[in-house]
Order: C-alpha cells, then structure tokens, then sequence
C-alpha cells in the first residue's frame, strides 16, 4: 500500500499509516491484544496525545476502535472543476499547478493560494494561517478538495479553507474527502482529520486480529457481519452505503455493535441470576399462615386481583430454596406496603427476622406507624433505625436485633451499616430505593447475609432500564389500582395565576379534605432557602388561608417533630400541610386531595409523578396543581435531576438572589436571565425561565396519569444515562448502544443471553470462548461473576 500521510503537519509529523513497511511487524506473541494495548504506544499518538484521547474516554486500541465517529459527511461526488456553483458545497478532484503563501497585512496571519485544475477548468483553494501545507500542496500534487465555493472574478471559483486530501496513484481511497467521510468528535488538540488518520491505521494494524465474541450461531441468524468488518465499515463506509442510515447509526454495522454490547450485559446478568438459583445459601421458607391469614382478615378491604397474584410469585420464591431476587413495580398508590407488609409476616411466621428499607427518615417513621396497628395484635414486636437516632437508642436496637427480640426493623441506608446484625434475618424488602441496584445488593452479600430480598419501586423503570439496572432480578408487577381511584386532575400555571390553586385548597379544605403545598429546596440543608420556606408558609397562614390550620414540615426538623406532624396530618388535625420535598415518597394520607408545587419546573418528571402520588389515594377527586417558576428566575434543576448532558447543574446562585425566589417575587430585584434558545414551537407559551426539557415535562405530567407512560418519556426527555442515576450504580455508559433506539436488540440480547446460559451455564462450548473471555473482561469486577471467570 502506498497511501500517502495524512499531511495537514509539517513532513515528519506522526502518521500509522506511512509507506510500504510490512504492518505485521509487532507481530510477535508479546504483542498485546486490543484490549490490553494502550493507546499511548500507538504510532502517532504519544504520551502527549494519550492524554487527549484520555479525555474522549479512549485508553486502549479497543476503547479506540469503539469509538465510532457520530456522523458522516457525504464527500463522494466528485464533479468537475467547471461545474462548480457558487454557493455549493461540492468535492473536486485535480493537480496543483501553482503554491503561493503570503503574509498579510494583519500580523502574523498567512494566506496560501493554490491553483488546481482538472480537464475542464480550474479552480482556487485559499488556505488561512496553514503555511505548512506550502510543502504539500506543491505544483504537481494530485488532490480532492471539498469544501463551500464562493465566486471569484474570473475562473471557476475559490474554495476557502477546503478539506483537502494529497491522493497517489493507487487503489486505496482516500480518507478526507472523495469519500463517505467519517466526522469524529473531537477535543482541543485532536481533530477529527488526526482520528481518521489514527483509526485508519488502527484498523489496518489490528482488525484482522481481533477475535469476534459474538457466537457463530447469532451472527448466521441476524446476517450481522463480523466484528473486524463492522468496526471497518462504520468508521469508513464504502460510497455503496446509505448515508442516512449511517447517521443513524441503523446500518447492519452499527446494530451488530449495539447488539455486542447488550449481549455482553445481559449475558453477564444471566449468569449472575444463574449463580444467585445456585446458591444453597438461601432459605426455604414455609411460609405458613400464622400471620398472614389474620392479617388478611383485619383489612378493611379487598387485596386487588393484582396484589394476590404478586403475593404468590414473592411466596414461591420464599420457598424456593435460593435466595429471592425480585423486583416490584407497582404504580404510586397500588397498594405495595401491603404485599410488603405480607411478605414480611411470613417470614415472622417462620421464626425469622425481616427488613424494610425505605430512602428517607419520615418514610421509615411513616411505614411504622403504617405497620404497627397490625403487628401490634399479632404481638411481633417492632423498630426503627435510622440514621438520625441517638446513639444510645440505635444501640439498644442494635442490641435487640442481634438477640431477636425485634422482629420487623424498618429504616434507612443506616440498616446497611457494618455493626448492624440479626440473629436470623430471612426478608430484606426495600422500598423506593431508585439506587438500590445491581451493585447494592453485592452489599448485603458482603455481609454475609443471603436473605430474600424484594425491591418495590413506584418510579417506573422503563423496561430498556429495567433489563440493565435490574437485569438479573425476577420483576412482579402490579398492574392494577385498587377499585374507585380516579386520575388526578393536573394543571400547569403561571406563577401569576397561583390564586387559582389556592382557591382549589380552599375549597378542598371546606369540603372536609386536606392539602399539600410544596416548596422545592436545592439542598435541604440550605439555611436561606430555609428562612424562604418558612417565610412562605407564614404568609400563607396569614394571607390565603386565616382560619385553617396550616403547619409546615421540612427534613432538617428533629424526627420527633416531623413524625408528630405528620401523624396530626393523617388524622386530619392539620388541613394544610406547607413542605419541602421531604414529602416527595411514600406517604400516605388518603384524605388528602391537594398537591400544589411550586417551581415545578425545577422537578425532574419521577420526582413530579412521586409528589402527585401523594393525593389520588382515596375515594375522593384529586388534583395537582404545578406551578412555574416566574420568567425572571434563573433557571434551575434539583440536584438528583441533572440535564441529561451530564453537565453541572445551572451556576451556583448566590444566597442574595435566592432570597428573592420565594413565592412573591419582586420583578425589578430578581436578577434577569437571558432568553434561552428554546425552539418557539411547542414551547411558545413557556416563560423564559423555564427550560425546553423543563417545559416537555410539565407537558407529560399534564397529559399523561401512568406512571409507566411517563417513565418513558422521561427517558426520552432526559436519556438514559440519567434516569434514576445509572452512573451513581457505576454501569458504564454505552459506547454505540442507546436504550432507547436499540430497546428492540436489547430485548433480543436478553432472550439470547438467558437462552445461552440456560444450555450452557459455564460457556465451557468451544464456540463461546471469546464471548466468555468478552463478558467476564467487562463484567466480573462489577457484577462478581464468581467461578465462571
Ligand atoms: P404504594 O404502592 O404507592 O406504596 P400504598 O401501599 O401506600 O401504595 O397504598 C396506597 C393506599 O391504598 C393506602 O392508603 C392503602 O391503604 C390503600 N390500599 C392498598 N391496597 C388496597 C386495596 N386492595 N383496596 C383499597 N385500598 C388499598
Ligand atoms: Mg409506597
């Protein structure tokens, strides 16, 4: 091969690609595999270079080879030089006839005039500040240039700062221009142009040594090409292929690759599940009735058709002799703190100790206080431990679980402490924890427990997501309301139009029902925001609502007082119940009919579907009234919720202009944000405070009541990256798979990973020796893959 260097540097300057050197020269056993091979060492890139490549998350050659440009720029058409139309973009083909560089008058600039021409005509490139390619855009050079053509006097037309690429007389095609053109992201210092070359030459280096993971029997069924080919043809597609399905990332390619990644998790998910069945660590409940039948008869109502069905699926797994891994989804408000409470009475029945893990203090105190009226008869003695307890009082509970005098212990993250033991733990149930995920578990095992363990979640999790996080769990599903729920009733308004709400408080109030109003806090330990808060809630005392009893509840209120409060609000001493996001999960005062929120924009679309699950529990109509920021407010997002670019959350505000943020802002003081860029159309209406994705899910909360449907458009909205905090679960991010375009291939890599290990659970099939070799280089540090590594 003879293709020339990339030549955008002065002769000399690095290139994997250069002259007739056979490529086979590392080719010695001590070469490094893809994997293993840093990018450093790589020709043309250095120490120096490796650290930009480090920014774009490239370490090894493969990290390198699955960096697959993010678009492609049709360079193919070459015309000719006569035909060119000002105003066009286009690619020509020809040979320098004249080089001339020139100093402008402007210091230190340089312009580089060069003539090339063809059969037909000829044209002028004009290179700004790049006297470098003085040397290799000489006279008699054959070159393409691609690039907008402006008018010139006389003669075809100039091409300003072109891509150009110096072609020889061979067969190889050329990398920047005449081509389907690969367009890399890029960062200071390493252009798109340097990548190409660099990859180009990786490809040629390796890509007949890499071995392909996926199985030959997959690859025959789908027609998927190979892994070498793959990688050749997204980074340089043939002219023969469709550009915008390369855009798309939709070609035969792309969706092998996709299909690779899926394939490796789930397959490495499968045999987790499998090793969890294998264990002989778990118990075989009996599961007999002592508790639970009594406690079925003392409902005041019928379980759901829904809830029963869910309850026999947790039940067959208790007595199954593995451990019980099972995820629950239901719906805010279908009833879970039952099938809960259910499966933790049946392992009381059984002699054992069981869980509830809950994400806040007022939750677990709130699950208590739920729970007791039925342990309490059945004399199962109770406990809390939360984070927030004396120390005496947590170490007496300590004391009590360690002996096994307390039966049910419901608390936060604090029951994962090291010093926190049971006598006979046989049930974790954990509720709301969106962060309990894969790795989580691992710490339960890491104390040595292997009880069952059953996680409920209200916060839809779309399926794509689901099959990721939760990908090794059984999934239970509640699917059903109890009878006589009616969909919350949910407006947006303007911040100005916020009297409207309160007349809805009013009313409800009159009629005997009761309502919260909730004050978003950045950060709940912020003492300004705080005071605002506070403020807020007095003015509403005195103003709106003289004569009702209005109390307000925040997180950072001693345990004590919160609970009280919240105790008088479900007996309904307290009509009107002023808080901050504390409020956000879990509770349940069916008699409350009310959810305003203020800043709704500020609420990721989960938070907002919690906060209105909060009414609509009752046989009473409900509403939800989202209020938005006013226009002249900086635009902000709760920390759990950042913009799904990962970016940092909107500048830190000062405390002077936070004071003013509260509900009755002053116009001339607040500070004025500049107009975002929003698209007009269907965000005409918004404010200019409030965000495009903000705007989008206040719309989805306004049209849409299920929680599922709102799931995913929250992942829509946000992407999956972000939805419940995968990267805080340390789940990489995908390199060419996107759970949203590929939720398809992602269901079909499940079947095939749980297929696959169903008929070959240690992979020990000859055939399945580089996909083993794949899944556990990927997966066994952070899914403990166990012996199969
Ligand atoms: P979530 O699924 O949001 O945790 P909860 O378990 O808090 O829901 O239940 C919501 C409300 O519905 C509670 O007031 C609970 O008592 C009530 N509930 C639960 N199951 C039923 C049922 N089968 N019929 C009627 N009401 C029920
Ligand atoms: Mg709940």
């Amino acid at each position: 091969m003879a293709h020339r260097p990339p030549s955008e540097h002065a002769p000399g300057s690095e290139c994997p690609r250069e002259g007739t050197e056979p490529s086979d020269r590392f080719a010695s056993p001590a070469r490094p595999e893809a994997h293993e091979a840093d990018i450093q060492f790589v020709k043309g890139v250095g120490p120096k270079r490796a650290v930009l490549f480090d920014k774009l998350g490239i370490r090894t050659i493969e990290d390198a080879l699955w960096y697959l440009p993010w678009r492609y720029e049709d360079r193919s058409r070459i015309i000719s030089i006569a035909r060119l139309v000002p105003g066009e973009k286009a690619t020509i083909a020809g040979t320098v006839r004249r080089c001339r560089l020139r100093r402008t008058r402007r210091r230190g600039m340089t312009l580089l005039t060069v003539e090339v021409r063809d059969d037909t005509a000829s044209a002028e490139a004009v290179f700004f500040n790049q006297p470098y390619l003085e040397s290799v855009l000489t006279p008699g050079a054959r070159v393409v240039l691609n690039g907008p053509v402006v008018a010139r006097a006389h003669g075809a037309g100039q091409m300003r700062n072109p891509h150009y690429e110096v072609v020889d007389d061979d067969d190889d095609p050329p990398l920047h221009v005449g081509r389907l053109v690969p367009i890399y992201h890029e960062t200071r210092g390493l252009s798109s142009r340097r990548l190409r070359s660099i990859m180009r030459g990786l490809l040629d280096e390796y890509s007949g040594r890499l071995q392909d993971p996926l199985p030959p029997s997959v690859l025959q069924r789908q027609a998927w090409p190979s892994l070498a080919d793959s990688l050749a043809t997204t980074h340089f597609p043939g002219s023969d292929q469709d550009v915008q399905a390369l855009n798309q990332w939709q070609t035969p390619a792309h969706r092998r690759l996709a299909f690779e990644e899926c394939f490796l998790l789930q397959l490495a998910l499968a045999v987790r599940r499998r090793m969890n069945r294998g264990a002989a660590a778990g118990t075989a409940f009996r599961c007999a009735d002592t508790f639970t039948a009594p406690f079925r008869s003392s409902l005041p109502f019928q379980l759901t058709a829904a809830q029963r069905r869910v309850i026999a699926e947790i039940e067959d797994d208790m007595r199954a002799p593995h451990p019980m891994n099972r995820l629950l989804q239901g719906d805010v408000g279908s009833g879970k703190t039952l099938v809960a409470l259910h499966t933790m009475l049946a392992a009381c029945g059984d002699g054992y100790q069981s869980v509830l893990m809950v994400p806040t203090e007022i939750l677990a105190e709130q699950h208590l206080l739920t729970i007791r009226p039925f342990l309490d008869p059945l004399k199962i003695p109770a406990a809390l431990l939360t984070g927030g307890m004396t120390p005496k009082a947590r170490r007496g509970v300590l004391d009590d679980l360690a002996r096994g005098a307390v039966r049910v212990v419901v608390g936060t993250h604090a029951l994962l402490e090291p010093d926190v033991r049971f006598a006979r733990l046989g049930v974790v149930v954990v509720d709301e924890q969106h962060k309990f995920g894969v790795l989580q578990r691992g710490k339960l095992r890491d104390k040595g427990l292997h009880p069952d363990v059953l996680v409920m979640t209200a916060t839809p999790i779309p399926r794509t997501l689901a099959m990721t996080a939760y990908g090794d769990l059984d999934v239970s599903v509640i699917d059903e309301l109890p009878a006589g729920r009616r969909p919350v009733q949910t407006r947006v308004l303007r911040h100005d139009a916020r009297h409207r709400a309160y007349d809805v408080v009013r009313k409800e109030v009159r009629a005997g029902r009761q309502a919260y109003i909730v004050y978003p806090l950045v950060e709940e330990s912020d003492t300004l925001d705080l005071d605002a808060v506070l403020q807020a809630a007095e003015r509403l005392r005195a103003r709106e609502f003289p004569g009702m009893t209005l109390a307000h509840l925040h997180g950072r209120m001693k345990s004590a007082e919160k609970t009280g409060l919240m105790n008088a609000f479900r007996a309904g001493g307290i009509q009107i119940l002023v808080a901050t996001q504390v409020i956000e999960v879990g509770l349940d005062a069916p008699n409350a009919t009310v959810m305003v929120i203020e800043h709704a924009d500020w609420f990721g679309l989960a938070q907002l579907h919690q906060l209105r699950g909060r009414v609509g529990r009752g046989a009473h109509r409900s509403f939800c009234l989202l209020i938005r920021s006013p226009e002249t407010m900086p635009k902000r997002t709760m920390s759990r919720d950042e913009p799904a670019s990962g970016r940092p959350p909107s500048a830190p505000v000062t405390g002077e202009q936070r004071r003013l943020e509260w509900p009755f802002p002053d116009p001339a003081a607040a500070p004025i944000v500049a107009p975002t860029n929003t698209p007009a159309a269907d965000t005409a209406a918004a404010p200019v405070g409030v965000t495009r994705a903000a705007e989008q899910r206040l719309k989805a909360m306004r049209q849409c009541a299920d929680g599922f449907a709102i799931a995913e458009q929250d992942l829509a909205i946000r992407g999956p990256g972000d939805v419940l905090g995968t990267r805080q679960w340390g789940l990489p991010e995908w390199r060419v798979a996107n759970l949203i375009r590929d939720a398809a291939l992602l269901e079909q890599a499940r079947r095939d990973a749980h297929e696959l290990v169903a008929r070959d659970p240690q992979l020990s099939h000859p055939d399945y020796r580089a996909l083993k070799d794949a899944m556990v280089r990927r997966w066994q540090s952070k899914l403990d893959l166990g012996s199969i590594g």
